[in-house]
């Protein structure tokens, strides 16, 4: 922003947008946060500006700033680092590039780090790395959740590998705030790059990003220089990243301060004892005899009709407050698996499920539910999290089958599925996961080892498609109808083999004619097995999970 009039106490400036050229009224721009109505660049906040958008009134106070040693090198370049030091401080009113505060945001308690871009270049030295620290450790005894927004150009050259060595230090500070299961949240904004890229900016539970924030480890100048080769369209951008799973979600500035809150709500243990609906029982059928008995191929052809609920659908009408998580933080974020936080029944959950999307257009996007690699990684991210947090997973699954193909086999399906396997029997909250569509072999097994595994009435799971059953033993995929009968996959079947410990009954002529009683069905079921199961500490829930699948193909 250009300012094109000089600004008074009470005198609103007009300025120049450096994104769109628009003259834009100082109070408007104000208004809208420090984003230009015209092209929505999302311009540089200083930290108190931050701090005052984000926070409620009156409510941030400042947290102690450590001891540390002033220019401990006795740094010198065309300046002494000394001069540069007082020359920001005097520009910028503040004696760091980071400010800490504790406060609240819609009412909740949060301590945040925010650094301001101004104080040469918002650089990481042992001044910015004692703030952070000290900021964690507040939160960590408090167990109130840590907000960090970063801008920041890299570790601080001046203070030499002192700088480098505040990386490791924040870095530990978070990982003790992660053993504790303190929930900690990341505001990217432009720009973020180099060691606090590379350190306290991308390592908390949720990192979301403003539009347009440039983030990265190295600048793009230097890798042109390097690779010489043109950057690819929107190269380190918030919303490249999104793309690639590296962050949770691009977040209008206006959109924050709600995004946090919500967050910080999620992060609060369920309260003591069942969190049921009510007490009012769910309609789960526990004995087989009061399933009818049915043709296996009507049964595949209803788990897999187009309009049935969704696992956003679920999380939609099921959950309260469901927020939705993106990303491995590998290098992808697979449209076939999503996952997120909300509150089922009060009590907090992770969510995590396959996603077919509905109509022709999302279904493709979707890849019709079937998973790559790396939503078997997003799952597993999520999965961890619950862990770190405490809170119970409820999978649901609807895939036919994890995706074939040569990307999905260059980055390691069957490790991808393994992996997930050996992560869910040992993850210390209870899971429930609920069968709702179609169980199509390791792809869907990959998100069911669950302390109660569940179906709705119609879905169906199978170690194969009847198609593909029927084409390798039939040598025909006309004999589909003789194998989904051969392969039992029905929900009476797998209630009376233990593959499932209970069928939700479906309304109507299945899930697809009333979706929201689909839901409350689901959601009562869900809350019944997780009451069951809070009173289990995480050895039990464990030992248990374990003992559910050992016991398959010994004699009942
Ligand atoms: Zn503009």
């Amino acid at each position: 922003m250009t300012v094109l009039s000089p600004p008074g106490a009470d005198v609103a400036a007009w300025l120049r947008c450096a994104g769109c050229g628009e003259t834009v009224y100082g109070k408007r721009f104000a208004r809208e946060l420090g984003v230009c109505p015209g092209c929505g660049l999302h311009t540089r906040l200083t930290a108190w500006q931050r701090i005052g958008q984000l926070f409620d009134d009156g409510s941030p106070v400042p947290i102690d700033a450590p001891a540390t040693v002033e220019d401990p090198l006795g740094f010198t370049d065309s300046r002494p680092y000394r001069e540069r030091l007082r020359e920001a401080r005097g520009g910028t009113g503040l004696d760091e590039a980071v400010v800490c505060v504790r406060g609240t945001v819609e009412g909740h308690d949060l301590v945040a780090a925010v650094m301001d871009f101004r104080f040469m270049g918002g650089s990481l030295g042992t001044g910015v790395g004692a703030r952070i620290t000290a900021a964690a450790e507040t939160a960590l005894a408090d167990r109130v959740p840590f907000l960090l927004v970063t801008a920041s150009g890299g570790a601080r050259m001046q203070e030499g590998a002192l700088s480098l060595m505040q990386m490791a230090k924040t870095a530990q500070a978070l990982a003790e705030l992660d053993e504790a299961g303190v929930l900690t949240i990341g505001v990217l904004t432009d720009p973020t790059y180099g060691g606090v890229a590379a350190s306290y900016a991308t390592l908390p539970d949720v990192i979301l990003a403003e539009p347009g924030a440039h983030i990265g480890f190295a600048g793009p100048r230097v890798i042109r220089q390097t690779i010489r080769q043109e950057l690819p369209a929107g190269f380190q951008t918030a919303e490249f990243l999104r793309g690639k799973g590296l962050v949770d979600g691009v977040v209008p500035r206006a959109a924050l301060r709600p995004a946090i809150a919500r967050l910080c709500a999620l992060q609060r243990a369920a309260a003591p004892g069942p969190a049921g609906l009510g007490g009012r029982p769910s309609r789960l059928v526990l004995r087989p005899e009061r399933l009818p008995e049915r043709d296996g191929w009507t049964a595949v052809q209803l788990a897999r009709h187009a309009d049935r609920p969704t696992t956003l659908d679920y999380a939609g009408s099921a959950l309260e407050d469901f927020v939705e998580l993106h990303g491995d933080r590998l290098g992808g974020d697979c449209p076939a698996v999503v996952g997120g936080m909300g509150r089922l029944a009060g009590r907090p959950v992770v969510l995590i499920g396959h996603q077919k999307g509905h109509g022709t257009r999302e279904r493709v996007e979707r890849n019709f539910g079937m998973p790559s690699p790396a939503g078997y990684r997003k799952a597993a991210r999520l999965m961890r999290l619950a862990a770190k947090l405490g809170h119970p997973v409820v999978t649901l699954i609807d895939t036919p089958g994890a995706h074939p193909g040569v990307e999905a086999e260059e980055n390691g399906q069957a490790w991808a599925i393994a992996e997930s396997l050996r992560l869910m029997s040992a993850l210390p909250v209870p899971i429930v996961a609920v069968v709702t569509g179609e169980g199509g072999s390791g792809g869907a097994l990959a998100l069911g080892v669950a302390n109660r595994v569940l179906a709705l009435s119609n879905a169906v799971y199978s170690v194969i498609s009847p198609e593909g059953c029927a084409s390798i033993l039939w040598k025909s995929q006309e004999a589909a109808d003789r194998a989904a009968a051969a392969l039992r996959l029905d929900a009476r079947e797998l209630l009376l083999h233990g593959v499932v410990d209970g069928v939700i009954p479906e309304p109507g002529a299945g899930a697809h004619t009333d979706p929201a009683a689909a839901a409350r069905r689901l959601a009562a079921a869900v809350a019944e097995a997780l009451d069951e199961l809070a009173i289990h500490d995480p050895k039990k829930l464990v030992a248990e999970r374990r003992q559910r699948f050992r016991r398959f193909g010994s004699p009942l």
